[in-house]
């Protein structure tokens, strides 16, 4: 009986020093230009351009996105209004009729509502999600931000 002290350790190989060989470029390189369908959408639209087809189908996403939980609901309605009004959905999930459709001079732009510059006019209601904003054109030109 007796423990074999004569076990050693396994020795790892080392990491080479010094200079790391350039290795060359892959032979395939990744494409990203592959064609996205989606990339020829345009990124704003315009409500009264809709169809009244279309202005019913937004409508309604639009009243589901308001009223979604949380969850996928939001930014599924999102979605699918942006494609209703014939535009791509933001990375932001987030789009907006402008305010000025209904109270101001008449801009019915459906944009981005993270574009930059874009002026709160009324904050949501209870329970609500959107709030109305102005698109950023308008919002240069005549902004009406929320006084309190
Ligand atoms: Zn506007
Ligand atoms: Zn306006």
């Amino acid at each position: 009986m007796g423990y074999d002290s004569s076990i050693k350790p396994h020795t790892p190989p080392q990491p080479a020093e010094g200079h790391p060989q350039l290795q060359p470029e892959p032979a395939v390189a990744v494409m990203t230009h592959a064609s996205i369908p989606t990339i020829t959408l345009p990124t704003a639209s315009d409500y009264t351009s809709l169809t009244q087809a279309q202005r019913d189908a937004f409508d309604h996403w639009m009243k589901r996105a308001d009223h979604a939980g949380t969850g996928d609901d939001y930014r599924h309605a999102m979605d699918n209004a942006a494609h209703t009004a014939g535009m791509a959905a933001p990375a932001s999930h987030d789009i907006a009729v402008c305010d000025c459709l209904t109270e101001g001079c008449g801009c019915a732009a459906i944009f981005d509502a993270h574009e930059p510059g874009v002026v709160v006019t009324a904050p949501n209601a209870p329970d609500c999600n959107l709030s109305a904003l102005q698109c950023p054109d308008c919002s240069h030109d005549h902004p009406r931000p929320i006084t309190d």
